[in-house]
């Protein structure tokens, strides 16, 4: 289980460059392994284009009160990327102005933000449609100045997306740390006793499974199914939907990878899946993320690489719709985690 980050740790593979020539060379280099770019040649979707903005996602900031073995954004206590008043307030014009439906806070732990309540309370008034802050629920109980955070979210609607890789203590701390199990549970409860998660509740409750190792994650329906009675029958839990996630070969899953030497085997498995209706739906099409400081990026994913949205339109200061949709996607490899089997985004698979 890691302790600290990859940049704490002077990783090699804390630097992005790094990762994308990983990701570019060997199998898929010498021709073992297609492109991304190539298949999606195959199937007519190349350049992947940016249809109507529906999802504003916005990342407050990469510390977190976990360190998770998989973590995509190489999150952790010892960062301490965060998300400006100032730059709120430029998001906060766009959030009034947009199109988008959804508005996604997410982070690391996105309440770590010391402006993380200002910024619910002023974006709550936009009245968005869907607005979405993913929790790693331990955070509820970290502290005693988190604790309120459930009647937080009920005051402003806010639908809460939250983690939990699996419903056994086992599994579950050893992707997330010891006793993150026990605490997600309290956490909860602590949700479900103000309504939230409850069958015909207002209050969205909806949990994101991810697999705990280099494999792809099963049936969404039939795990939710799963994850519904396991927590009723042993908690007395209760939530409104699973979504099913699959891990991106990037930053601490990418040094899980190589470090358990599963990085050719799982790049084969997720190309030997590749779905061509997934592609249609991959969450950039219709999603932007903004960073901590301001930039634009066609995914979360795509913010932890460092690949900047292909638009004049760059920084959330000189946001431009119009100028946003119809841009090219910025692809690589890594792509194919969300394009295989049913497909993954943030709110599960695709298709
Ligand atoms: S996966 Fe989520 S909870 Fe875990 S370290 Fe990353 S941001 Fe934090
Ligand atoms: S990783 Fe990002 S850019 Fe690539 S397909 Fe997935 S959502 Fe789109």
């Amino acid at each position: 289980m890691a302790t600290k980050s990859l940049q704490k740790r002077e990783s090699d593979l804390a630097n992005s460059n790094r990762q994308l020539d990983i990701l570019s060379n060997g199998i898929f280099k010498n021709g073992e392994l297609p492109t991304f770019k190539n298949k999606i040649s195959e199937t007519g979707h190349f350049p992947l284009k940016a249809k109507k903005l529906e999802i504003l996602q916005i990342n407050v900031g990469y510390m977190c009160n976990q360190v998770c073995d998989h973590c995509h954004v190489d999150a952790g206590p010892d960062r301490k990327e965060i998300m400006t008043r100032d730059t709120m307030r430029e998001c906060l014009e766009v959030i009034k102005n947009t199109g988008a439906h959804t508005l996604d806070l997410t982070g690391g732990a996105p309440e770590m933000n010391p402006d993380f309540r200002w910024f619910v309370e002023e974006a709550a008034k936009a009245g968005i449609k869907d607005f979405i802050v993913r929790s790693n629920l331990t955070i509820i109980r970290a502290n005693k100045k988190y604790y309120d955070l459930p009647e937080f979210f009920k005051k402003h609607n806010v639908h809460v997306v939250s983690s939990m890789p699996h419903w056994t203590r086992g599994k579950t701390d050893k992707q997330r740390g010891d006793g993150v199990f026990d605490k997600s549970i309290r956490a909860l409860q602590d949700l479900n006793a103000i309504g939230y998660g409850i069958p015909g509740s207002d209050l969205r409750l909806d949990l994101v499974y991810n697999p705990s190792g280099a494999f792809l994650p099963g049936d969404q329906v039939a795990m939710e199914k799963d994850f519904k009675k396991a927590l009723k029958d042993d908690f007395d839990i209760q939530f409104h939907n699973l979504f099913a996630i699959t891990n991106l070969p990037i930053a601490r899953f990418l040094d899980f990878l190589i470090a358990s030497e599963n990085y050719e085997d799982y790049m084969y498995s997720l190309v030997e899946a590749y779905n061509p209706t997934a592609v249609e739906n991959v969450m950039c099409t219709n999603t932007l993320s903004i960073s901590w400081d301001g930039y634009l990026f066609d995914c979360d994913f795509n913010q932890m690489l460092n690949l900047p949205v292909n638009s004049k339109s760059k920084h959330i200061s000189e946001y431009n719709e119009e100028l946003l949709e119809g841009r090219n996607i910025v692809i690589s490899q890594h792509c194919y985690g969300c394009t295989a089997g049913a497909g993954s985004s943030c709110q599960g698979v695709v298709a």
